[in-house]
């Protein structure tokens, strides 16, 4: 899962993206309005954290425009304290949640995987396809109840492919969510990434399906024992 953070305080915005990476996110970061406004209509993100003052395009005309251009991706405003007339005008430019600074760094990221699993259509924290489950607030993934440990690249395609499932997903999509701007993208490593968890996880719930990439499918009953 991809993140954008528009946020001009770079100190603020530092920390966030220490929390958020350490949630299982990668993040992008930009500092002004008109730089986040190009990145979240032209990158392909799982949910944004928007601040609304901002240098050079304030935050609810980036959301208004990108809300005018289609951009449906799930967004969390950061508000100025007590001004309540910002969170109102934040929801009516199209934003769904808000948090008012200042915040703890956790509530933000409590709130956005909330909005993630919502626009996957998902109540629940956790998520699970056969025996596989992962919980997406402890990042825990366990195989019949047993815990097992996967890297932080492993768990975000896991995570990515869990919150899609049914839908077939190219290894180009999965590579646009599991990295950030700034990481050398190779999408051949996606195919090593699959293999290893199906590896570690002891059942194959990700599905080749040839020439177009992979698929989230419950395993049928391998390995019945007939005697
Ligand atoms: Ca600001």
């Amino acid at each position: 899962m991809r993140l954008l953070l528009v946020e001009d305080d770079k100190d603020l915005s530092r920390q966030m993206k220490a929390i958020l990476e350490d949630g299982g996110y990668a993040v992008d970061t930009s500092f002004d309005g008109e730089d986040g406004h190009f990145l979240g209509e032209t990158e392909s993100y799982d949910a944004i954290i928007l601040d609304l003052g901002l240098p050079v395009i304030d935050g609810l005309s980036v959301l208004r425009k990108w809300r005018n251009h289609g951009v449906e991706t799930p967004v969390l405003v950061l508000t100025a304290r007590d001004e309540w007339s910002e969170k109102v005008a934040g929801l009516d430019a199209g934003a769904d949640d808000y948090v008012t600074k200042p915040f703890k760094v956790e509530e933000v990221l409590a709130r956005v995987r909330a909005l993630i699993r919502r626009a996957a259509g998902k109540a629940s924290p956790e998520l699970s396809c056969g025996t596989v489950t992962l919980n997406t607030s402890t990042s825990r993934v366990t195989v019949g109840g047993s815990p097992v440990k996967l890297t932080a690249q492993e768990y975000k395609l896991l995570s990515y492919m869990m919150h899609h499932p049914e839908k077939v997903i190219s290894r180009t999509e999965l590579t646009e969510h599991i990295y950030d701007q700034d990481f050398d993208r190779d999408s051949n490593t996606i195919e090593v990434f699959v293999t290893r968890i199906r590896k570690k996880l002891g059942v194959n719930i990700l599905k080749t399906i040839r020439g177009m990439g992979y698929q989230l499918v419950e395993p049928e009953d391998e390995q019945v024992n007939e005697e």
